[in-house]
């Protein structure tokens, strides 16, 4: 395949946008190259600036759970943007998606609607904080909740040890309020705790893995954060930015059946255009601004376009009672026919998988935490994503990135993405 197009575009981008993107996960850093431009996109199939057509295994790195440019989604924006595209006054429209997202996901009262999944994370861990009147929280090494400066805060600190700032201009009064656990890992989270008695406001936690990988909860490890949190006074947050509505109609919560405190929402819920949301129990949301203390706010939060693709998209999963069984039996087709071609010619690897969500790892152990995530060979990594896109299937140019699998991909989609795996790896 021929990337002169996106090259040349990637060299102008450069000019004016730092390193040529506006999310460093676009750039193709781990894998090296230039990116590909996108010009327009369609079911499971991304078509670039090139004129090249790639299966696509990112999808908008998760909200295109339907496909791309899905019917309902684009003409409800089409219709809501011939009305006026932002007023910051009420909507009925913002009502019906809070009731429709509310009757969807069990154990929540209220849920309120922010821009992105970062901020529906900094705002949930806010909210906790004002709630229990506490200052730190717990996260786990690789889990991402976006990037507002207390979620960036580097793996590898000891259990006991203070947070430190991994990116500069975090700074270290912040992180040393963010307390750094081992995913899938309890006792480390009750050493924390036992180190920090009536100090901890929040855990939060991706309930299934899927930024350093696809990595689920081992068994235990869920409920025993729950049985902590509610020991010790502290907000259990599930952050489903990448889960919700993807997993199950109720998400991580609905699917192991555990309440969360405080779940937050992003990706999906916005069907592609740019949505978060944080939700909970009644007694917890009105603690929110302007019915109670905890300030929040958002000029486009609510914004109509995306409320309405937003709507669209949980209608649509909301109608087909088979779909997260048939994107499971989709994944778990391609799961068995990547460990079929790469078992044949004897590679090194691991798959992880649940629900939609997979990921292929360049290591004979089990992945289980940020450690194990990064003990894949990323030299045969490389090769894999560039041999990938030359036979036209796109997955993330990142090894710590889970892929993504839409119902508008087909079994013959599928077939052509292990036929292309088996080439790939041949050559390895
Ligand atoms: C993508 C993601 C975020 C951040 O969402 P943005 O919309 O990119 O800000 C937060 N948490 C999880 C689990 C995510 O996957």
């Amino acid at each position: 395949m021929i990337y002169q197009r996106s090259s040349q575009l990637f060299a102008e981008a450069e000019k004016v946008i730092p390193g040529g993107v506006n999310s460093p996960v676009r750039a193709f850093k781990a894998v090296g190259g230039t990116p590909i431009f996108v010009k327009s996109a369609k079911g499971a199939y991304l078509y670039d600036e090139d004129g090249n057509r790639l299966i696509d295994y990112i999808n908008s790195w998760g909200p295109m759970i339907l496909g791309h440019a899905y019917e309902p989604v684009v003409e409800a924006v089409i219709e809501k943007a011939k009305l006026g595209t932002s007023f910051g006054m009420p909507t009925e429209l913002e009502t019906q998606i809070a009731a429709f997202a509310v009757s969807m996901v069990p154990n929540i009262d209220k849920i309120r609607f922010v821009n992105s999944g970062t901020e529906a994370c900094m705002s949930a861990v806010r909210l906790a904080r004002g709630f229990t009147k506490r200052d730190k929280i717990i996260k786990f090494a690789g889990c991402y909740h976006g990037h507002s400066d207390s979620f960036l805060i580097q793996a590898g600190s000891g259990a006991v040890t203070f947070g430190t700032p991994n990116s500069p201009g975090v700074t270290a009064g912040t992180a040393k309020d963010t307390l750094l656990a081992k995913y899938n890992d309890l006792e480390n989270v009750k050493t924390l705790i036992e180190a920090n008695k009536n100090e901890i406001a929040a855990i939060i936690v991706e309930p299934v893995a899927g930024n350093m990988g696809c990595i689920p909860p081992v068994k235990g490890f869920l409920e025993g954060l729950r049985e902590l949190c509610t020991a010790n006074g502290i907000l259990l947050i599930f952050d489903e930015v990448m889960t919700g509505f993807r997993l199950a109609r109720g998400g991580v919560q609905e699917l192991f059946n555990i309440n969360a405190d405080i779940v937050c929402f992003g990706k999906v819920i916005g069907g592609g255009l740019p949505v978060g949301a944080f939700a909970a129990r009644a007694e917890i949301m009105n603690y929110l601004a302007p019915l109670g203390p905890v300030y929040q706010a958002g000029t486009l939060s609510g914004n109509p376009l995306a409320m309405a693709a937003g709507l669209a998209m949980l209608q649509a999963l909301d109608s087909d009672r088979e779909i997260f069984k048939r994107l499971e039996e989709k994944t778990a087709y391609l799961g068995a026919g990547i460990e079929r071609v790469l078992k044949a010619n004897n590679v090194v690897f691991t798959i992880n998988r649940i629900g939609s969500m997979i990921s292929v790892h360049f290591d004979a152990n089990p992945v289980t935490d940020f450690q194990s995530a990064g003990a894949g060979d990323n030299e045969t990594f490389k090769k894999f994503f560039h041999g990938l896109v030359a036979e036209g299937v796109y997955i993330a140019p990142s090894a710590y990135e889970t892929w993504f699998i839409t119902d508008a991909l087909t079994y013959e989609d599928l077939d052509f993405t292990i036929q292309a795996i088996d080439k790939v790896s041949k050559a390895f």
